[in-house]
């Protein structure tokens, strides 16, 4: 054989495991009807994964540091540089601080996060990854629903509805001013609290009442006293909830009562500093922890 048969012979071989690379990732892609939400194991401090069937990606907080790429390249494919939409709760570093880490390795199409002002380095240089990245911006609002995408084979849509802030937050203190949302998959769902304190969730409890249920809540401010008021806890009516802390902080997160009010209600708690990442799959009937 010639040497320019050889070469064409080779070019057409390499090609043609391009082509099935291209639909091996096509292929995972579809997530076959199945919702993924992680609470990465960030230490002290949010970061929350949510993998719609349509394969559309969230990520709620970063985390303090770069950890959350190391937990992120646990639940995403090595070839998956992509994420979808970021929503940085409220600018304190221990949420938004690996999300500049997450900017810098990941394609991010869009951030929406509250108004409320933070006026740390980390809310600086996170102003500044998401402008330099180019990535669409916008204020988080109550009412606003964010589409994840219908599933291929189930047909539900994925969605997140934002319940608060629901006004201007610009001068309040950064946890109170912070993003809650509802994640909707057909008959099952996710409560995002960030730190919300009890003000807000009682606040909330009066606005929407039942229709704050949720499968699974994060307790709010890492299982702080200051939030999971039983008034907000009775009105969401989790079957799980999850503690987003690191083991080590001074805080004492959780604390006593917050564990005493879980254990009041029977609502088995998960913990990310003593199980690490914790995933829960919904098919959009029930939820389920499979890590
Ligand atoms: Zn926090």
């Amino acid at each position: 054989m010639r040497t320019s048969a050889k070469i064409s012979l080779l070019v057409i071989f390499l090609l043609s495991i391009a082509v099935l690379v291209i639909w091996w990732a096509v292929v995972l892609e579809d997530r076959n009807g199945k919702l993924t939400v992680s609470f990465l194991d960030v230490g002290q401090g949010d970061a929350i994964f949510i993998d719609a069937p349509s394969g559309r990606q969230v990520l709620i907080d970063g985390g303090r540091s770069s950890v959350v790429l190391r937990e992120l390249s646990k639940v995403m494919p090595w070839y998956d540089k992509t994420i979808d939409l970021l929503i940085p709760t409220h600018p304190d570093a221990d949420h938004i601080g690996g999300l500049i880490d997450v900017l810098a390795r990941y394609r991010v199409a869009a951030a929406i996060g509250s108004s409320v002002k933070g006026d740390t380095g980390e809310a600086k240089e996170l102003d500044h990854a998401i402008s330099s990245e180019g990535a669409r911006r916008v204020r988080a609002m109550r009412g606003q629903v964010v589409d994840l995408g219908p599933s291929t084979s189930s047909g539900l849509r994925a969605y997140l509805e934002i319940l608060f802030p629901d006004r201007s937050v610009e001068n309040v203190e950064t946890n109170t001013g912070c993003v809650v949302a509802r994640l909707v998959y057909g008959g099952t769902s996710f409560m995002f609290s960030c730190d919300a304190p009890q003000s807000v969730e009682k606040y909330l409890a009066g606005l929407d009442g039942k229709n704050l249920h949720a499968n699974v809540l994060k307790a709010g401010h890492h299982g702080s006293r200051t939030s999971s008021s039983e008034l907000f806890i009775g009105f969401v009516d989790p079957e799980f909830a999850v503690f987003s802390r690191g083991c080590d902080n001074s805080y004492g997160h959780p604390h006593k009562e917050v564990i005493e009010i879980f254990e009041r209600f029977e609502i088995p708690t998960y913990d990310t500093c003593k199980n690490g990442a914790i995933t829960f799959m919904s098919d959009g009937n029930t939820v389920q922890r499979i890590q």
